[in-house]
């Protein structure tokens, strides 16, 4: 599963984090994930559960924050938000491949002690 590895990495992150503020408890993850990065949910909540179990970060919170989808419009130079027809730009109808956020899976914010 594809979460499983993706929460693997956010976890090594958050244990090396802790390491390095001498923490022996991790209580809270936030992770921001991007809408067209492919990623549900439910699954990473699931992934979760099964990578932390062992670790300091075993019975921490997480927390999943969503990020909208941003294009960039290079003709009229500015961002905007595609709708589910597509990456349009409302202004120039101009189709826009270049997609600034919306990807994304990282780590947003952790509580450590
Ligand atoms: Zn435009």
């Amino acid at each position: 599963m594809h979460e499983v590895s993706l929460m693997e990495n956010a976890l090594v992150i958050a244990l090396n984090y802790a390491a390095r503020e001498r923490a022996s408890r991790i209580h809270q993850i936030a992770l921001r994930v991007g809408d067209l990065s492919g990623v549900e949910p439910d699954a990473l909540r699931f992934a979760f559960d099964v990578v932390t179990q062992g670790t300091i970060a075993e019975d921490a919170q997480l927390s999943i924050q969503s990020c909208p989808t941003v294009c960039y419009c290079n003709f009229c130079q500015t961002h905007f938000r595609p709708t589910e027809l597509g990456y349009e730009c409302p202004t120039c109808q101009t189709w826009s491949m270049s997609i600034v956020q919306g990807k994304e899976l990282e780590l947003a914010s952790l509580e450590v002690s």
